[in-house]
Order: structure tokens, then C-alpha cells, then sequence
């Protein structure tokens, strides 16, 4: 069973992507950037990430549909969402089917699994 960690889940986001966004912010990063604006996801598991299967996470952002309108949808940011791309894929694939606009928000540094670096 696949499942992803996710540090945090935003409603209501405006500057990650077009129109009104829910942005769900991956937990992991292998980079060290320094202005970055989130280092508390750099660890792949900090003790508060919540865990979730695809189908689970894809339940919840659905929730949240009636407010995308006509050009919104879900961010997929982190950390590095890419790192975690077997979980990602699964979760693309799930928002595409329910009709679900969706972009990510990557440095491109997804080489390896987690587990490489826990
Ligand atoms: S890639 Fe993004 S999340 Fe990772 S350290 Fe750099 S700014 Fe932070």
C-alpha cells in the first residue's frame, strides 16, 4: 500500500497556481536552499506529518471542489513533492479522474526514493 507524508494541507491558497487553490505541502526535501520558506519540511518525517493513502488524500481535497470554480484546483508543493512520485502519480491520477485541475510546485530534485535519506 502506498502512502504519503504530508506536512500540511492549505484551503485556501492564491499565489500558488491559478484561481482559488488547496496546496498540500509534502513532507522531505533534500535541498538546503537559503530562503527557504519552509524548513520544516526538509525532514522526511518529523513526528506531526499526517499519513496518507492516495485515495484517502484525494477524499479530503475533494471536499474542497465547490471552491476551485472555473480555473482552480489543487498545488502540490512541499519540500520536494517529487520525492515521494509513486505516492504523487497516484494521487495525480486519482484528481484527474474527479475532474480536478492540478499543478506542482518543484524544484526538480526527485532522483531516489525517502528512504535514501531517512
Ligand atoms: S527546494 Fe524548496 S522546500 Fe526544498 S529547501 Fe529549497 S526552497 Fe525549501
Amino acid at each position: 500500500m502506498i502512502e504519503g507524508y504530508i506536512h500540511s494541507i492549505e484551503s485556501m491558497g492564491l499565489v500558488d497556481g491559478p484561481g482559488i487553490r488547496t496546496v498540500v505541502f509534502f513532507q522531505g526535501c533534500r535541498l538546503r536552499c537559503r530562503y527557504c520558506h519552509n524548513p520544516d519540511t526538509w525532514a522526511m518525517r518529523s513526528g506531526k506529518e499526517q499519513i496518507f493513502t492516495p485515495e484517502q488524500l484525494v477524499n479530503k481535497l475533494l471536499r474542497f471542489k465547490p471552491y476551485f470554480g472555473d480555473n482552480g484546483g489543487v498545488t502540490f508543493s512541499g519540500g520536494e513533492p517529487l520525492l515521494q512520485k509513486d505516492f504523487l502519480c497516484e494521487v495525480l491520477l486519482l484528481c484527474k479522474h474527479a475532474g480536478i485541475h492540478t499543478c506542482i510546485d518543484t524544484a526538480g530534485c526527485g532522483c531516489g526514493g525517502y528512504e535514501e535519506i531517512l
